[in-house]
């Protein structure tokens, strides 16, 4: 399987101003050396509870906002040191699908408008006829009534508002959407169907997905390959079967003890674990989950786990499978 996305030691920082009360250089750890790869055609889910890093790796990834440091390597090129033309050309590759649609379309322009916008821009087609006929090939590809074409946002429901950012999303042929949450803000019942959506588009267009979500039963669904985030920090790494079957690392073993047993239940709604997700804005020393992990062991307070291949294709940051610590650094302690 061919990789379409090499991502490298992603990390980003964002600076807190020098205030009254601070008078060091802060910053908030959002995202610290992320490296992943997505192959042509899979659903590489990123999941997490809120504030852990997911989003923020969907935004640097396409540049929506600068990483600190890292590599985004798209087609052999790197994608974070693009400019001006190549940029432009680059950014065709990578779209992006919202959690929110509507916050995203513009409420003055008309539903076929709105679809053709990034074709109008790269000025793909050459004649107005070739045009409208694309918009009308993609509005039928998302399941959208054509006599919808010249209506406007507002007149939509939210799976509708959907399938019109999807639409808008693939009308260039991208190679890889991002979707950030992109069920979330929508009813159990619409939820489904936009899966199946995006299953299908996936098929028949060969696109790979970056599915961001902190919805477990969903990712479950959807994807081919499942990486965690905590704190900012990649904790677990596998295939979907693996991860599911065979979680290694405790925060993931955690998560997936919530996995909501009835469909509508959100695991947003529910406590993960004891205690606080603690300031990304000064996070834990040594692992950032040790503050509430049960498996807690003096090297965890001191040393940051490294990821590391614990079985073949299955990665996990987490001194509970370092070979080699002494007696001393196994102590427990108790949170
Ligand atoms: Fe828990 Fe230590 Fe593993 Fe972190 S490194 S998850 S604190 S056992
Ligand atoms: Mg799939």
């Amino acid at each position: 399987n061919d990789v379409v996305l090499k991502v490298e030691h992603l990390t980003k920082h964002y600076p807190i101003k020098k205030g009254v009360f601070s008078k060091s250089d802060a910053c908030v750890h959002a995202l610290e050396d992320a490296s992943f790869e997505v192959h042509r055609g899979e659903t590489f889910a990123i999941v997490g509870e809120s504030g852990c890093g997911k989003s923020t790796t969907g935004k640097c990834i396409l540049r929506l906002t600068e990483p600190t440091s890292g590599e985004v390597i798209l087609d052999g090129e790197d994608f974070t040191k693009l400019k001006g033309e190549d940029l432009t050309r680059a950014r065709q590759k990578m779209k992006l699908i919202f959690q929110d649609p509507y916050s995203s379309l513009n409420p003055r322009m008309t539903v076929a408008d709105i679809i053709a916008e990034p074709i109008d821009i790269a000025g793909t087609y050459k004649t107005r006829a070739e045009r409208d006929a694309r918009v009308e090939e993609i509005m039928q590809a998302v399941g959208l009534d054509l006599a919808f074409k010249y209506r406007y946002p507002h007149e939509f429901s939210g799976g509708q508002r959907q399938r019109i950012g999807i639409a808008r999303a693939i009308v260039l042929e991208p190679e890889i959407v991002v979707c950030d949450e992109p069920v979330s803000a929508l009813d159990v019942s619409v939820q489904a169907k936009v899966i199946n959506l995006l299953e299908e588009l996936q098929d028949k267009l060969g696109l790979s997905y970056i599915f961001i979500s902190h919805d477990l039963s969903v990712v479950k669904h959807i994807s081919d390959t499942v990486m965690v985030m905590y704190l900012g920090h990649t904790m677990e790494l596998a295939s979907k079967q693996e991860l599911f079957d065979e979680p290694l690392h405790p925060y993931t073993k955690a998560l997936l003890d919530v996995i909501p047993r009835i469909r509508h239940e959100r695991i947003q709604d529910k406590k993960i674990l004891q205690g606080d997700v603690p300031s990304p804005t000064n996070p834990p020393a040594g692992c950032v989950f040790h503050t509430r992990c049960q498996h807690c062991m003096k090297v965890c307070c001191d040393r940051a786990p490294e990821m590391r291949e614990v079985k073949p294709g299955h990665k996990c940051a987490c001194h509970l499978f370092d070979e080699g610590l002494t007696e001393e650094e196994k102590t427990p302690v108790s949170i």
